[in-house]
């Protein structure tokens, strides 16, 4: 088990100390103190001065994002110890962290350090006889973020990028597992001449998080996480009415239609099911097959998943890593023992590897069922490691039907080669993204959020950065006039 020398107690007067783990070897690398409530009270307050000082929002677009692309350059330099920190930290395949995390996180970057000199909004007019309007985007304020732990670096990036490419102050909590890349990050930020108090890391658990999300100070709760935590911060944060955006679980169905191009659709489920340890919200997790190609379709998925190599990050061999903690992966045994006895079967994986070497590690082999009916849990419900589950259908309608028939709304993805069926489809299905043909890439350019329980508000992209603004409307008078013809509403002449 993974061992803590605290518990929720933690944000009380004495900084407790927290052992952070290696999830592939199970020993742990370092201690991590639990912020206290007044050490977190002080850093909002930090902040707030930040804030009010206008330091960072004070200064023009082209000055902030010169700083914000230093910052990114600076990421690309320190590039090795940011990979280094996230593979110990997480124990993903280095190749995953070196060739998908980082660089996707520094383009994340990118894309706000520019974008931020691009905002938009309606063109200023006379829409009213005499005067003259025009919008002004404005940040928020004081953002206090909270980030999980399945993607440390890229999640610290997605909240602290457009929220200070906007002009507010951010204070960022990582998650209790996984908060080295986020510290070296706040590290580089200083070094980058983001000013005192703009960005700030704050370590601990929930207690840490919740004086984060419910202190009055706070303007603007940025959220990703589960589902059930999202409705807990919603609640913490309602008192002072703070803006949310939340990014919560997924459950994402996978459509592969009689018509679809077999081997990409496998391809792609064994990818989808399997990267980071299926530790991700857009996972294919739900996968509907059309009945005819049932058959075909499960053994060659199979076949892919059995020859996923799990194993040490530093093996440049490895294809998946372990799960992030032994609580993680004894709740996915526990979610895969009910559906087996629920009636379910595995076509593969539902153990842990036999490989002596992986033995101290959080390792769970890519699991395959079949046999789970639509309502049962393991459809339903957001496992959060390498289980897929695959279920057949007859009609077009039922597919949609099926894969919309969920809690979550976060992704999708279609396979047909019928491009009015794929255009159709992804219409019909109630998700934030879906894809056609693919499942899982993502783009700076393009929103990331969900719809129904995934959460509201976007990631990435322009909408990302809207987010993080508030606009506001400046009407002046062109008239230079005392008398108004609309003031005899009110006066009489
Ligand atoms: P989690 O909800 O348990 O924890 C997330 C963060 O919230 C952690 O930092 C935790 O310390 C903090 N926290 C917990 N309770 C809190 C409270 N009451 N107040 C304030 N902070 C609190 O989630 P997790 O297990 O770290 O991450 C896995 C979940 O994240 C999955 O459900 C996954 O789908 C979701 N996720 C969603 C997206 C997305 O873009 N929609 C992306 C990545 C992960």
């Amino acid at each position: 088990m993974r061992a803590t020398t605290l518990d929720r107690k933690s944000a009380g007067p004495q900084r407790a100390k927290r052992q952070i783990f290696n999830p592939a070897t199970g020993k742990p690398i370092t201690e991590i103190p639990d912020w206290t409530a007044g050490e977190v009270e002080k850093t909002i307050q930090k902040a707030r001065r930040a804030f009010e000082d206008k330091c960072w929002s004070g200064k023009n677009p082209a000055e902030r994002s010169a700083i914000l692309f230093k910052l990114a350059n600076l990421m690309e330099q320190n590039q090795e110890k940011l990979i280094s920190l996230e593979v110990q930290n997480t124990g993903k395949p280095r190749k995953l962290v070196q060739e998908g995390d980082i660089p996707f996180a520094i383009d994340n970057l990118r894309f706000f350090a520019g974008a931020l000199r691009v905002l938009e909004g309606a063109a200023g007019q006379e829409y009213v006889s005499g005067t003259v309007s025009f919008l002004r985007r404005e940040p928020i304020g004081v953002v206090g973020s909270v980030a999980p732990w399945n993607y440390p670096i890229l999640m610290a990036v997605w909240k602290m990028a457009p929220a200070l490419a906007a002009g507010n102050c951010v204070v960022l909590k990582p998650a209790e597992w996984t908060p080295l890349t986020a510290l070296e990050l706040e590290r580089l930020a200083r070094e980058a001449g983001i000013p005192e108090g703009v960005f700030q890391v704050v370590t601990g658990a929930e207690a840490t998080g919740a004086v984060l999300t419910s202190h009055p100070q706070v303007d603007m709760v940025s959220f990703t996480g589960d589902t059930e935590t999202g409705k807990k911060i919603m609640l913490q944060a309602a008192p002072t009415l703070k803006k949310c955006h939340l990014e919560l679980g997924g459950k994402a169905p996978f459509l592969v239609f009689e018509d679809a191009d077999l081997e990409a659709a496998a391809r792609g489920a064994a990818v989808a099911s399997t990267l980071n340890a299926g530790q991700d919200c857009t996972a294919a997790t739900r996968l509907y097959v059309a009945q005819p190609i049932f058959k075909k379709f499960l053994d060659r998925l199979t076949q892919l998943l059995e020859s996923v190599r799990v194993g040490l990050p530093t093996d440049p061999q490895t294809n998946m890593g372990p799960l992030i903690s032994s609580e993680q992966r004894a709740r996915v045994e526990r979610f895969v023992e009910r559906a087996l006895k629920q009636g379910a079967k595995a076509l593969c994986g539902a153990k842990r590897p036999k490989n002596g070497a992986l033995q101290n590690g959080f390792f769970y082999l890519p699991t395959l069922l079949t046999g789970a009916t639509q309502k049962s849990e393991i459809v339903q419900n957001e496992v959060f490691g390498p289980v897929a589950c695959v279920l057949s259908f007859q009609k077009e309608e039922e597919a949609v039907s099926l894969g919309n028939d969920v809690r979550y709304g976060l992704a999708a993805s279609v396979w047909t080669q019928n491009v009015p069926r794929a255009l159709r489809v992804s219409s019909a299905l109630r998700f934030g993204t879906v894809w056609i043909n693919d499942h899982l890439p993502l783009a700076s350019e393009m929103p990331h959020g969900g719809f129904k329980q995934s959460g509201f508000g976007k990631d990435l992209s322009k909408h990302a950065l809207e987010e993080y603004t508030q606009i506001k409307h400046v009407m002046a008078d062109t008239t230079g006039q005392a008398r108004k013809p609309w003031h005899t509403l009110a006066l009489s002449r």
